[in-house]
């Protein structure tokens, strides 16, 4: 089947057609088990050898040192905004957080059900050598001194999906004065997209449905000494030490997805693993950036060293062309580039599994419509 769409939906995202095409010749009779993996029981061998190949598969692509464990879960990311302070937050009052897009206020309005947010970076509006900045266009620097010693963790979103600021480099624990503050990540949609450094963090987690899978799957990468820190009252089910100790099956997990998930791993280990699609990513973002900068008709307001290389928003100057854009893209196949509702105009989600031939139709599209209608 040749490749008819360009799909760059923000989430549940595009996957790589090789996975789905051997999704789907597997569909029926799983390696021969006359089962599809749908049909399978949880504690099967069948299922516990996808399961155990998925988390090793995992482990091995963000190189997660033996300290850490990786854990299963559902609920999403923003599942995981209550059930972060609920396992963290035991003999604290407070953590502190990163302000700096859609996603992360989302996470401290649900953190002030449960402690005291303080927040000590904030991407506000401001003035500097560009002119005006607007607010969550940039990652906000973060003063020394600044993160209460008595936090329970710092959180911070490494990739803004909505507004397209990605954090180039995790906060520096060490140097802003608190090593033993547990770093938290909220990395959805960009997780597997370059390599982390993971040893830095207490805590990574996100859903799989922008760069790993289906919806239905969060995963979560945690430090072994985090697993005991959960308030009395934290639900068994989204307990991490019920659900580390019950392998990642403390209830029934979302096997189907975790399924495709392990497809996946195994095609990015078959690409060359992470640092070869950082280096694919950064040329994909590095086209449709050079474009809409080098254009009269397409803007993006993100400060350049924290644009993100997985969500790129943009705008068209005469806001009057928008749907008209939108459904002539549609016709040439690229799909789902409306932008979120908060922020209006475009944004293309380019993946790990969104190939280079995709962004390249995109921005061949782009130039067409601005050299015709602008
Ligand atoms: C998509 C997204 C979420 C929400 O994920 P759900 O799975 O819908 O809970 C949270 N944070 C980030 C950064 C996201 O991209």
């Amino acid at each position: 089947m040749s490749q008819t769409v360009w799909n760059f939906s923000a989430g549940p995202a595009v996957l790589p057609r090789p996975v789905l095409e051997q999704a789907a010749a597997e569909m029926l009779d799983w390696h021969g088990s006359g089962m599809s993996v749908m049909e399978m029981s949880h504690r099967g061998p069948q299922f516990m050898q996808i399961l155990q190949e998925a988390l090793d598969d995992f482990r091995e692509l963000m190189a997660v040192p033996l300290t850490h464990k990786i854990l299963f879960m559902q609920g999403g990311a923003i599942g995981q905004n209550a059930i972060v302070p609920l396992n963290l937050l035991q003999g604290h009052e407070s953590a502190a957080f990163v302000k700096s897009g859609s996603w992360s206020s989302k996470t401290i309005k649900e953190f002030a059900r449960y402690g005291r947010a303080d927040v000590v970076a904030d991407a506000r509006e401001i003035k500097d050598s560009s002119g005006l900045r607007p607010a969550n266009t940039y990652v906000p620097a973060i003063a020394p001194g600044s993160i209460p010693a008595g936090s329970a963790y710092l959180h911070y979103c490494s990739n803004e999906t909505i507004d397209g600021v990605e954090f180039r480099q995790a906060p520096d624990m060490p140097s802003l004065g608190c090593a033993s503050v547990p770093l938290v990540a909220d990395a959805s949609s960009n997780i597997l997209s370059r390599p982390m450094d993971v040893a830095a963090h207490g805590l990574i987690y996100g859903g799989a449905q922008k760069n790993i899978g289906p919806a239905g799957l969060t995963f979560v990468i945690i430090r072994e000494d985090l697993l005991d820190r959960a308030r009395p009252d934290c639900p068994s089910a989204f307990s991490y030490r019920q659900v580390y100790d019950n392998h990642s099956m403390y209830n029934t997990p979302p096997t189907y997805s975790i399924y495709i998930a392990g497809l996946v791993f195994k095609w990015l280990k078959a690409q060359g693993g992470v640092a070869a699609m950082a280096e694919i990513n950064r040329r994909k973002a590095q086209l449709l950036y050079d474009t809409i900068d080098g254009s009269g008709l397409y803007i993006n307001r993100v400060r350049p060293s924290d644009r993100s290389l997985m969500n790129v928003p943009f705008m068209l100057r005469e806001e009057a062309l928008n749907t008209e854009f939108l459904s002539l893209a549609a016709e040439r196949g690229l799909l789902q580039l409306k932008g979120h509702k908060s922020v209006g105009g475009m944004r293309a989600s380019i993946y790990n599994a969104m190939p280079l031939a995709g962004v390249e139709a995109l921005v061949d599209f782009m130039l067409t419509f601005e050299k015709e209608r602008a």
